[in-house]
């Protein structure tokens, strides 16, 4: 993951780390280098000129040229400042103290939506034992709904059964009255996916979301679509407002831009980032981590 970005800093901190003292022109110069090594990842402009304002900002103030080790005190910097651009610490997923937890999942078609409501339930199911039912509300799409319930059977995961002509918004109302009946921890709503977002979509979402009033809205959004993926991640934002993403194919992700825009252009948290195609592929998304990958 991120290996064009890594290699590229890792290449200008060579030449940083090489020099006994640094003038403010060779903060500039290493800088227009990271500017360039962020845009090449696919961050977005925006967010790769408050970066870089932000580091020089930071390296000046702490006058980096009267510094012992000049280099690695601009790489602390440029290091801190990605952590905090990827999130800061690990956010979890917020399950409520009154259980069940109801946890509604948005996101384009194919954008692993289906894969990660399977691997989250697996992985409350076997990391934090807890009891957890799915339901398919992609009521015009039966091949979703087969592909939940075939997961479903895989992982030992409860399925709602679907029932002819009923709406997203009431199958979203019987999956929460179902798992409070049969004691449920959580409800794992996987929405409708559609090629693009339409206002028909929103609109749906947003009466499933007005429905089940979830803890957590959680976006899921593909890593190897880059900007497209931070459109899309800023257009869920608006319409229904999400509380987290689920970044998936980030074992696919070789420039990482998206990862590192996303969080700054919705405000919300990457909190769990899919690694395989495989329903055990799901880890909890740790920025300090990402951000020593970033840099090697
Ligand atoms: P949906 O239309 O958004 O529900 O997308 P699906 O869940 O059907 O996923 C589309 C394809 O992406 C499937 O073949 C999944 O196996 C694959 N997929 C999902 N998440 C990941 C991931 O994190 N890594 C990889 N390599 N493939 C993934």
């Amino acid at each position: 993951m991120f290996d064009s970005l890594q290699e590229r800093l890792g290449t200008v901190f060579e030449g940083l780390k090489g020099r006994g003292a640094l003038s403010e022109k060779d903060v500039d110069q290493a800088l227009r280098e990271v500017r360039l090594a962020l845009l090449e990842a696919d961050v977005a402009l925006p967010v790769v000129k408050q970066f870089v304002a932000d580091v020089r900002e930071r390296a000046v103030g702490q006058e980096v040229t009267k510094s012992v080790t000049p280099g690695q005190q601009v790489v602390k910097i440029v290091h801190d400042r990605l952590t905090e651009m990827l999130g800061g610490e690990h956010a979890e997923i917020e399950l409520t103290t009154e259980p069940p937890t109801p946890i509604m999942l948005v996101g384009l078609q194919g954008s692993g939506k289906t894969t990660s409501t399977a691997k989250l339930a697996k992985y409350f199911q076997d990391k934090q034992r807890k009891k957890v039912l799915m339901a398919s509300l992609d009521v015009r799409r039966p091949a979703a709904q087969d592909q939940l319930r075939t997961l479903g059977a895989q992982i030992g995961v409860t399925v709602l059964e679907n029932v002819q002509g009923e709406p997203p918004k009431a199958i979203a109302k019987r999956a929460k009255r179902e798992a409070t009946l049969q004691g449920y921890d959580i409800v794992l709503l996987d929405t409708a996916g559609r090629l693009a977002i339409d206002d028909e979509l929103m609109n749906e979402i947003v009466e499933v979301r007005d429905a089940a009033e979830p803890a957590e809205t959680l976006l899921v959004a593909d890593s190897m679509t880059g900007q497209d993926a931070v459109t899309t991640a800023q257009k869920f934002h608006e319409g229904v407002g999400v509380t987290g993403i689920v970044l998936t194919r980030v074992d696919g992700d070789a420039r990482g831009g998206a990862a590192l825009s996303m969080r700054a252009v919705t405000g919300q948290p990457i909190k769990m980032m899919g690694t395989g195609e495989k329903v055990d592929a799901l880890e909890p998304f740790h920025p300090e981590r990402i951000a020593n990958r970033i840099l090697g």
